[in-house]
């Protein structure tokens, strides 16, 4: 089957239905999201957006708060453009629906890690959620805008599924779409569109903990690099200090917002530890935060430590934190009288597809926004709440240019591309191989690539995924698609590129900390790390 559209959007988080919302004013949509419309990492956001809506702040603080955070490698004009966009994207958020937290005057600000000023809105602890249900009611008011729910993106189309195609030199890839996994009925269709953008998220399920939900396994990041996108900052995963640590509660997170209320961290003893690593002590940067708890989990061989809110009152805790609160209520946890305990995990994917200002790709057609880039706003971290507001302001930049390009262009033909080419393949019968390869790539992606490397894990890493990408790549070309193949895959050549990224990086900088170069080198290393497909280092010009 073929579907045709003006513009093709793959993934319905904050950044896709943004976008979605806005293009739909100059021609057809069509969103495939690989779940239901709702399943995202947006959906999962509790801490807020971090924006200047305050008379004591200022673009100026803000700006400084995200370059120091970002450690050196964050793009100072990218910033600028994103701060100051802020309040008007809070604004648009309003009018489609979303209900912040409000206080008598105006609306709650929190604090988070990182932030010289209150400046999160939220609503309540379920920023994420409103968010993602007003834009999805949105989006469904719109005649000319299409939801494929349960449809899984499996690679872009561009000249190297055309037959007989020889690219000239120096022609650009161009990209018409994408071949498309109807997961219930188990076809590859294809979806053809002038414009596609990629809006599929993050990649926290590369490791064995994290805050992210299934659907996060960097299908964009992986299809972009295949397809000859550049990657860049993969090394830079962040980790999120306190997630949940419950045998029934994997993955859930417990917001940093918690410690912004005044939130201390303890040993099993009830010692405090925060003051030994640094002078904000519990709302110190998230990857300093995450490296004390990582140290003393190691020193004290306890599986976690324990997040103490009791001295607030209750009232204020069920009213703030409703969602954490009855979570970990229905846990045994009443986070009022007992501490709270936490790990680690892998939160939020720092790196990923480059794009300009304008959120093109280097793929011709192909835009790109949210979670899945590398913009040049976080650098080597993230400030906490600044992700939601990279994703929707950069939709924005991306709806932009894409009507300009969109109404420039008098004519488009697609090229005549062949269906999805099943040949040679058949079940092998041999599933198992999946499940496996899965839980081996998790598993040391946590133990070799996690909090803190070293060369001799991360070469240890190296050497096993390049066995596995080959096995996996057979896998792939010899059986029939399937979700769990696509996302397999998808974790794979992320994993790999990664560990390929933190092997580059000679220095200790932001979320990549590498124990044999336990210090910074601006001289040798204040530059991105760029994967195309073949590595190098470099910093990262904009369009
Ligand atoms: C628990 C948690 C709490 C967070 N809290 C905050 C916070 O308070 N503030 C903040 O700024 N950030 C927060 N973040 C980060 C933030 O939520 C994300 O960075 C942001 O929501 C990403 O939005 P997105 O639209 O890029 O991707 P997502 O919201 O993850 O959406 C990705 C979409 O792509 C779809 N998809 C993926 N692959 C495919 C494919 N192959 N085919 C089809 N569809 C596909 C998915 O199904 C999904 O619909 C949090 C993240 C988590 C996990």
């Amino acid at each position: 089957m073929e579907i045709k559209t003006d513009f093709l959007i793959i993934g319905s988080g904050i950044a896709g239905l943004s976008y979605a919302l806005k293009v739909s004013e100059s021609g057809s949509v069509a969103i495939i999201t690989k779940k239901k419309d709702t399943e995202s990492n947006t959906n999962y956001a509790q801490g807020g957006i971090a924006a200047v809506l305050s008379p004591t702040d200022s673009f100026d603080l803000h700006i400084q708060d995200t370059l120091k955070v970002g450690a050196g490698l964050s793009n100072p004009e990218v910033v600028k453009k994103v701060v100051e966009a802020g309040p008007g994207e809070i604004q648009e958020l309003i009018k489609i629906g979303v209900n912040f937290t409000k206080k008598e005057i105006g609306f709650d600000l929190g604090r988070e890690g990182g932030h010289s000023r209150n400046r999160v809105i939220h609503a309540a602890d379920l920023t994420g959620k409103e968010i993602e249900s007003a834009l999805i009611k949105a989006v469904k008011n719109k005649k000319n805008i299409t939801i494929y729910e349960d449809h899984i993106a499996v690679d872009l189309i561009t000249q190297h599924h055309l037959k007989e195609y020889q690219r000239k030199p120096g022609e650009k890839i161009k990209c018409w779409g994408a071949y498309v996994l109807d997961i219930k009925k188990n076809k590859v269709n294809k979806f053809l569109a002038r414009i596609t953008l990629l809006a599929t998220g993050g990649a926290g399920r590369v490791y064995l903990h994290t805050t992210n939900p299934d659907i996060a396994t960097g299908d964009g990041v992986a299809m972009a690099y295949q397809a000859g996108a550049r990657v860049a900052n993969l090394e830079f995963f962040q980790f999120h200090p306190t997630s949940l640590y419950h045998p029934k509660g994997n993955s859930f997170l417990i917001s940093e917002a918690v410690r912004g209320e005044g939130g201390k961290l303890r040993l099993k003893s009830g010692k405090t530890f925060m003051e030994s690593y640094h002078p904000s002590k519990e709302l110190a940067p998230r990857d300093v935060v995450a490296r004390a708890i990582d140290s003393e989990l190691k020193k004290g061989g306890d599986p976690c430590v324990y997040l103490d809110i009791t001295h607030l009152d209750e009232a204020f805790v069920q009213n703030r934190f409703p969602n954490i609160y009855s979570r970990c209520l229905s846990l045994g946890i009443d986070i009022t009288r007992d501490w709270i305990p936490v790990v680690p995990a892998a939160h939020y994917m720092c790196g990923g597809v480059i794009i300009d200002l304008e959120g093109k790709t280097d793929i011709d057609n192909l835009y790109a926004c949210g979670e899945v880039t590398m913009t040049g706003m976080h650098g080597a971290n993230r400030l906490a709440s600044n992700s939601l507001l990279e994703a929707v302001a950069f939709a924005n930049f991306a709806v932009e240019s894409s009507k300009r390009k969109f109404k420039h262009e008098k004519s488009f033909e697609f090229p005549q591309i062949p269906e999805w080419s099943t040949k040679g393949v058949f079940d092998q019968k041999e599933w198992v191989i999946i499940s496996h390869a899965r839980q081996e790539i998790e598993s040391f992606m946590w133990n070799l690539v996690g909090i803190v490397r070293s060369n001799s894990r991360l070469q240890m890493a190296k050497d096993r995924i390049d066995i596995l990408l080959k096995e996996i790549n057979q896998f792939y070309h010899r059986n029939p698609v399937t979700y769990e193949v696509v996302e397999l895959r998808s974790i794979s050549i992320v994993a790999e590129l990664i560990i390929r990224s933190a092997l580059l990086r000679k220095e200790s900088r932001g979320l990549h900390y590498n124990q044999d170069y336990p210090d910074k080198d601006d001289q040798n290393w204040k530059k991105d790390t760029i994967l195309s497909e073949v590595g190098s280092i470099g910093k990262v010009g904009l369009n």
